[in-house]
């Protein structure tokens, strides 16, 4: 144990108003417990929890090469969903290198692992996305669209960074609970093909949360924050129609042919007639996956992928619905079959818990905002005139000044299928700032920051509230008790999880292995290879910032 004077040394280094309060405590307390530290933080003595913490958000950062080389690792990677098999292997390697067992190919998801270390209670999962976006391949660090590979997929969501805020801050923890000889599991698990929100509800359906006591998610962000109650945002189901229809020669005999094609244009123009009479909260969207071979045979399959989002779940199942109906409607017009639908994945609206969004809070306010250096702000006010943002007012350098509670007016917005965790398990989703405000989202412009200083200084400071909170978990029971309080008489009191995927789907673990297929034998070349260059930006001679000499 350190002496008294070391914590407070610490301390001072650390955080001055904890330092202030503390020292004027230990001013009026009589002498005898200044010298004899007890763990009773009402007393004004730094307790066991405050200087686990201390020595955990130092150890934080004397993990800074650790944690940046994994960001930029990923990003090198740049894996779509269900495909990211290079990002899975190499984040196995690093928990079994730190004594995680590995559970790999969870849920029947080859791209998917839950690791373990600890025993007893509480069991704290820790969990984040590492898909990317199709078509955001980019130069980390130029201020402008600059492919690394053209029409190549990359992390132009910022996906490559969150595991490594979670190892960082499971590794600093398990340094001290180890050596205490604390009780408590920590679970670290991957948010695989988050951009198709395909595999969270399978996660739950394989029972693989049953044990967890708390959840605590991370996603990149532009601030360090978190929040509590219902999100803005919607939940979702994504459903593929296929139809099949009849070739025939489409200019000599096209009376013998039926199109499958033209269900599907007649099932999309009646969806954006219908529209108009929908919910202002509803978002809806498709794209055409099979539009017919060529032009002079008459489309005998055709597919259309809808996303139908809204804000609850009576509401989704309501569009889907809808959505069957035009189906059914538009084969009918067209004398073609409607084959039977696929669910390719599927999202709860995001309910996040009140107990650990304040104590996650708490800790946020000790950490703080990173120090951005000049080069930092110059990237990110030159990438905001690139985007002709009508504000170019740089990083965030101030925290929200309050938690953000209950959503009271959803008018939708992104879904998460973190949503399906957070309706079986406390859950809390914690934003930690390694992106760039006012960017487009699923775009290269949300890749530039992802593997340079902001991404990195991010990252740390997330690690920091991260592991912090995890400490407060291990130490207080009585919060885990609280969190499940707040679950079960409050969040769930009304509201029961019912599952959007039916018995019958299965993940969509075919998606994305055509596209992947065609780009990865570029993508290899630029794989980040941390032997050689100390980061990615130096392995692709990036200067940092490269930004516009008007800018
Ligand atoms: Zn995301």
């Amino acid at each position: 144990m350190p002496g008294i004077n070391d914590i407070i040394r610490r301390m001072m280094r650390r955080s001055s108003l904890v330092t202030t309060v503390m020292l004027a405590t230990l001013a009026a307390a009589p002498l005898a417990q200044k010298n004899t530290p007890k763990p009773d933080a009402k007393a004004g003595i730094p307790s066991k929890l405050d200087a686990y913490k201390q020595e955990a958000v130092a150890d934080v950062d004397s993990r800074k090469v650790f944690s940046q080389q994994m960001v930029d690792q990923i990003f090198s990677y740049g894996e779509l969903g269900f495909q990211e098999v290079e990002t899975t292997r190499y984040l196995a390697d690093v928990l079994k290198t730190n004594g995680f067992s590995v559970q790999e190919g969870i849920a029947g998801i080859p791209t998917a692992f839950m690791a373990t270390w600890g025993s007893g209670k509480p069991v704290i999962a820790l969990g984040s996305d590492i898909d990317c976006i199709p078509q955001a391949s980019q130069k980390p660090g130029v201020a402008w669209h600059d492919p690394i590979i053209e029409g190549a997929p990359g992390h132009g969501e910022g996906h490559n960074s969150g595991q490594a805020v979670n190892i960082t801050a499971a590794l600093a923890v398990k340094k001290i609970m180890e050596r205490e000889h604390l009780p408590g599991t920590l679970r670290i698990w991957t948010g695989t093909a988050e951009e198709l929100v395909g595999s969270k509800a399978y996660f739950i359906r394989a029972g693989l949360f049953k044990d967890v006591d708390i959840a605590l998610f991370t996603h990149v962000g532009d601030n360090l924050e978190v929040s509590w109650g219902p999100r803005d945002g919607t939940g979702l189901v994504s459903v593929q129609y296929s139809f099949l229809g009849e070739t025939a020669h489409a200019a000599a005999n096209p009376w013998r042919g039926r199109s499958a094609l033209d269900a599907v244009e007649l099932m999309d123009a009646g969806w954006n007639f219908r529209r108009e009479h929908l919910r202002l909260s509803q978002r809806s969207h498709y794209v055409i996956t099979d539009g017919g071979d060529q032009p002079n045979v008459v489309p005998r399959t055709a597919s259309v992928w809808y996303y139908f989002r809204e804000t609850d779940y009576p509401h989704i199942k309501e569009l889907w619905q809808i959505g069957d109906d035009m189906a059914k409607g538009a084969a009918l017009m067209t004398g073609v079959q409607l084959l039977p639908d696929k669910v390719l994945g599927s999202a709860w609206p995001q309910h996040f818990n009140k107990v650990v969004a304040e104590t996650t809070w708490a800790n946020i306010q000790k950490v703080g905002l990173p120090t951005w250096s000049d080069d930092d702000q110059k990237l990110a006010v030159a990438l905001q005139k690139e985007l002709k943002n009508p504000k170019s007012d740089g990083l965030r350098t101030k925290l929200s000044d309050k938690l953000q509670g209950p959503v009271t007016e959803n008018n939708g917005g992104g879904s998460d299928d973190i949503g399906d965790i957070s309706w079986n398990v406390p859950t809390v989703t914690l934003r930690y700032p390694s992106n760039i405000p006012g960017l487009p989202g699923h775009n290269w412009a949300n890749a530039i920051s992802m593997a340079t200083p902001i991404a990195h200084k991010g990252v740390t400071a997330g690690a920091k509230v991260q592991a912090m909170t995890i400490l407060d978990l291990v130490m207080r029971p009585e919060l885990v008790e609280q969190a499940w309080v707040y679950f079960r008489d409050v969040q769930t009191k009304d509201t029961k999880y019912e599952p959007l995927i039916r018995t019958q789907d299965q993940p969509a673990t075919w998606l994305n292995k055509a596209t992947m297929e065609k780009y990865r034998p570029e993508m290899t070349k630029y794989y980040y290879d941390p032997s050689r260059f100390k980061t990615y930006l130096e392995q692709l001679n990036v200067k940092y910032p490269t930004v516009k000499s008007a800018q």
